[in-house]
């Protein structure tokens, strides 16, 4: 596994102590982060980070692909990490409640495009496949939850 200085170097990103924090934060919490909320997590580590910054990293780490875009439920953009970027195609999941986005390792592309092409006969170039609910944790600790309530 290619640490996430080893990530950035092999990529010719240098390591600069802010490229790296952003990072970081991504793959320490797994989840959908808007770039105000990474300013509001890092803002207080760094003197004067501007968010022309953080919006520079963010499209630097996108590029190579360890990050994802993506829009939340306000329609507000936002990015998330993804450990599986030199794997295409593959999906994700996003958990409604904790907001953590998991890499699944499965693409339906063959039949979606037998679909496609049974359908209205064309040919497939592209698709994304928008996968939401609740992960693991969540559900036991809902399940928990509803458990309890019942007592
Ligand atoms: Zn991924
Ligand atoms: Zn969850
Ligand atoms: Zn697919």
């Amino acid at each position: 596994m290619e640490s996430l200085i080893e990530i950035l170097r092999n990529n010719k990103l240098k390591i600069t102590p802010r490229r790296l924090a952003v990072l970081e934060l991504f793959y320490q919490e797994r989840k959908l982060l808007t770039p105000e909320q990474i300013w509001q997590r890092l803002n207080s580590k760094f003197n004067k980070l501007g968010m022309p910054t953080i919006y520079r990293i963010l499209a630097q780490l996108s590029q190579i692909r360890i990050l994802r875009q993506t829009t939340d439920e306000q329609q507000q953009l936002c990015y998330y990490y993804c450990s599986l970027r030199n794997k295409n195609p593959h999906h994700h999941f996003y958990c409604k409640n904790c907001q953590r986005v998991f890499c699944l390792e499965f693409c339906e592309l063959d039949s979606i495009k037998k679909a496609v092409a049974g359908q209205i006969d064309a040919e497939v170039h592209h698709h994304e496949l928008y996968i939401e609910g609740l992960c693991s944790e969540c559900r036991k600790s809902t399940n928990n939850a509803k458990l309890k309530s019942k007592n």
